[in-house]
């Protein structure tokens, strides 16, 4: 069973791999960075030097890793691929660094998680495209200083603000990423339909979208899963009620909110009586990580205005009270 759902997992992976748009013009939604990004690489290629390191910062599913690889793709440069998490010494980024071709594009995603010598490390890659490698041991050790060739670093990562202020210095540009209105996830859609051979009505479409979170991720994925069901249970079309049916089955409700969204609100309310709790607090009540909290569940329900983000915690809104199909107590509730 591991075995068929690795498979499938695969599977997904490369239809998402499809459906990534592979130049700036194929991108939907985000006209400010579009066309900030755009400046930015037509000055490049006018130079014929590398662009600036750029800093792409947004929640997950927004299309950071499409945006680095349009980057590369626009340049006609070769693309790395890497993670904070992955460099786990400044050896690691080191070694990564002195391999890499004059101009290619680094794309290191949740920049945020790296170790902090090699951040330290990176600084000076940025600023003066040299790493300092150092050789042996103790009072014996020296550093030696290594050129590399001239690249462009794209990090991503989900808050800008959990980047030291150093290393946020040394990107040229940032470009905030923000959820997608109903009407670009629904362009998102139409585009993702084409490409899958699925037949979407215009209703169909409204319907996903305004269940998608503002991500064009899971725009993609919830087609998917609906295009399964209009398969299955239906007569291939994906028109409103195929989607809403296939969705409810799915346990995504109208407002988007999925199984982690809804744990969260459900603990906040109704264990903690609508708070304020702490986010720590919060996690361990829905048995996830406080990152995953924070940066997953979060930005999407303050969006929503079901949750607000307080100095003394989180607190339940009115709307997320009334989301449940319960009554705040008096005096309760954002
Ligand atoms: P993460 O930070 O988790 O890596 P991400 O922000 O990098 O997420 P991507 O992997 O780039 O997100 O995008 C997820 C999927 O959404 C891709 O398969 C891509 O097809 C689709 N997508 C994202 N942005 C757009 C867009 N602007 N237009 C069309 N499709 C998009």
């Amino acid at each position: 069973e591991s075995l068929v759902a690795a498979e499938a997992a695969v599977d997904e992976q490369e239809i998402e791999a499809a459906l990534r748009p592979k130049r700036l013009g194929e991108f939907v939604g985000q006209q400010r960075v579009r066309e900030q990004l755009s400046l930015v690489l037509d000055a490049a290629k006018l130079r014929n030097r590398p662009p600036d390191h750029l800093l792409l910062s947004g929640p997950p599913g927004l299309g950071k890793t499409t945006l680095a690889m349009i980057v590369a793709a626009e340049l006609g440069m070769p693309l790395r691929v890497t993670s904070g998490p992955a460099i786990q010494h400044a050896g690691d980024l080191a070694a990564l660094l002195s391999s890499l071709s004059e101009g290619e594009v680094l794309f290191l995603d949740e920049i945020h998680r790296m170790a902090r010598p090699a951040e330290e490390m990176l600084y000076i890659a940025m600023e003066d495209f040299r790493v300092d490698v150092v050789v042996g041991k103790g009072a014996g050790a020296t550093a030696i200083p290594l050129e590399i060739p001239p690249f462009t670093l794209v990090g991503a990562t989900t808050r800008a603000g959990l980047l030291p202020g150093p290393l946020r210095d040394r990107f040229g540009f940032t470009a905030h990423m923000d959820f997608y209105s109903p009407a670009e996830l629904e362009q998102v859609l139409r585009r993702s339909a084409g490409l899958l051979d699925v037949p979407l009505d215009r209703d169909g479409g409204a319907e996903i979208a305004g269940r998608s979170r503002g991500t064009p991720r899971i725009a993609n994925r919830l087609l998917r899963r609906v295009r399964d069901y209009a398969q299955v249970r239906a007569d291939g079309v994906v028109t409103a009620d195929v989607a809403a049916a296939a969705l409810t089955l799915y346990d995504v409700d109208e407002a988007g909110l999925d199984r982690l969204d809804r744990a969260v609100l459900d603990a906040l309310v109704r264990r903690f009586g609508g708070g304020p709790v702490g986010l720590s607090t919060l996690a361990v009540a829905v048995g996830e990580e406080t990152e995953t909290v924070e940066e997953v569940a979060e930005p999407f329900l303050v969006r929503a205005g079901l949750l607000a983000r307080t100095p003394r915690g989180r607190v339940a809104t009115t709307a997320a009270w009334s989301h449940l199909g319960l009554v705040p107590p008096p005096g309760n509730g954002a």
